[in-house]
């Protein structure tokens, strides 16, 4: 039997989901009391976007299930070409019928195959049916209130069109985005509604609903049949985007993986080379991490990895490029130091470090509800041990002119730092042996 897990949603959450579909329900028992009568005109537009919108999520079930599993973020749901269509030429009550349908035949095609523990919880999908149920609503209500008459060929009407289609955008992404936002309150959300393409593609959809909804009414069903391909390439194109996007980044940390930092670093020093202006490079070194797995376990030593790259991606700026070279190690490329040319680049470098490495020591991690350091039932551990990092540095052009050049140099600055002992930053090249006391007195 599915357990219900709709308990485990932290409680200030459950409120608003509770409320949200709390309407939702009210709003679809309210119209099926209330059924209007039906022309045949009516029950062809029903059935033709039930069938089109169940033809399509079932076409795409693959492709949905494999961005299920590729992207924890992502919400925007192709299906309201036919919801959206729906909102524009049925009575409200029969566009939540086929909102009901077509996420129903999506939870049992796309979600429900996905075993356990990787299946989406089912209040998820019931949140989501929920909003798209309220988008509809919103959406007739647009339409109710402007009365532009004939909706296509009109001026009236395509204003109509307009306020409709921003309405049914905006109430569904702020219910879905403040879900989110409640949740998971790290989520960048600013950057997954505006910096990706998910907005953009949630109207792009829309206007194809728009489009095709003006296309049934001017030449029937078999006009659903010409919509089919161009959102089945659009899901699909979209696939592939996520599926780069994951093959760029590391999947402990979410920083960009090595062969990713390494192009996009050596196109950064490209554009700096052309600019004339100085570049840095930065390598990261957890320190003792074998003891720190030894003693508290692997699992509590990716938490540390984790925490290590939100602190790297909170310090430095968006455009700066974070990796994990491998293993406990990170990388920085900095396509730009903010200082004027004469000024010494290590200087500013060093400075920069020096706060990763305060920020690093200072930072606690989550101990998590698995920490197998922790005995059960005792409390979870507040604070990590001792966490530091030994930071190598250098800089573009003087120390080097292309990425490996200033990762060598970098590389040998950081043995320099674990030689002094660790917790420590030097800048600039270093001998890779120990030469003596000369050593301290460098970086
Ligand atoms: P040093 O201060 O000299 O850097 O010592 P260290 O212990 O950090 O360095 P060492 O190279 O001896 O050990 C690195 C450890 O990092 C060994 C390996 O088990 C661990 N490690 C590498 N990748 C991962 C990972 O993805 N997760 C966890 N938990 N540990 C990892
Ligand atoms: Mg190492
Ligand atoms: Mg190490």
């Amino acid at each position: 039997m599915t357990r219900w897990p709709v308990w485990s949603i932290p409680p200030r959450l459950l409120g608003a989901v509770l409320a949200v579909e709390l309407l939702a329900l009210a709003l679809v028992v309210a119209g099926a009391l209330n059924v209007p009568r039906l022309d045949g005109d009516t029950v062809v537009l029903l059935a033709t976007l039930t069938v089109a919108g169940v033809a399509h999520t079932e076409i795409i079930a693959g492709v949905e299930r494999v961005r299920r599993y590729t992207a924890e973020t992502h919400h925007v749901n192709l299906t309201s070409v036919w919801t959206f269509a729906s909102a524009l030429l049925l009575p409200p009550v029969l566009g939540a019928l086929v909102v009901v349908v077509v996420y129903t035949h999506m939870y049992l095609r796309v979600l429900r195959p996905v075993p356990p523990p990787d299946r989406r919880p089912v209040y998820r999908e019931v949140y989501s049916t929920a909003t798209v149920v309220l988008a509809v609503h919103a959406a007739a209500g647009v339409l109710a209130a402007t009365r532009p008459g004939e909706l296509y060929g009109t001026l009236p009407g395509a204003v109509a069109l307009l306020l409709t289609l921003l309405t049914y955008t905006v109430v569904n992404t702020c219910l879905v985005l403040g879900v989110v936002a409640m949740t998971a309150p790290d989520t960048p959300i600013m950057r997954i509604l505006f910096g990706g393409d998910e907005l953009a593609l949630e109207l792009a959809t829309l206007c194809l609903g728009a489009l095709t909804a003006g296309a049934l009414l001017a030449g029937g069903p078999p006009v659903a049949l010409l919509a089919m391909p161009p959102i089945i390439a659009l899901h699909r194109t979209i696939l592939v985007r996520q599926l780069r996007e994951k093959a760029d980044h590391d999947a402990k940390t979410g920083l960009l993986n090595h062969a990713a930092w390494q192009l996009r670093g050596a196109q950064a020093l490209q554009l700096a080379e052309r600019g004339r202006h100085r570049a840095a490079l930065l390598i990261l070194d957890l320190d003792h991490f074998k003891e720190i797995n030894d003693t508290h376990g692997h699992l509590y030593g990716d938490r540390v990895l984790a925490a290590t790259a939100r602190v790297l991606r909170e310090e430095l700026r968006d455009h700066d490029l974070v990796g994990r070279f491998g293993g406990e190690e990170f990388v920085v490329l900095l396509p730009r130091l903010a200082g004027p040319d004469g000024h010494d680049g290590h200087d500013e470098l060093r400075q920069i470090a020096e706060r990763l490495r305060r920020r690093v020591a200072a930072e606690p991690v989550d101990a998590g509800t698995h920490d197998p350091g922790v005995p059960e039932g005792a409390p979870a551990r507040p604070h990590r041990p001792g966490i530091t990092v030994s930071i190598g540095g250098a800089v573009y052009p003087e120390d080097g002119s292309g990425i490996t050049a200033l990762l060598e140099v970098a590389d040998s600055a950081l043995y320099a730092a674990k030689r002094a002992g660790r917790n420590a930053v030097r800048i600039g090249p270093h001998p890779f042996r120990e030469t003596g006391d000369a050593e301290t007195a460098t970086g």
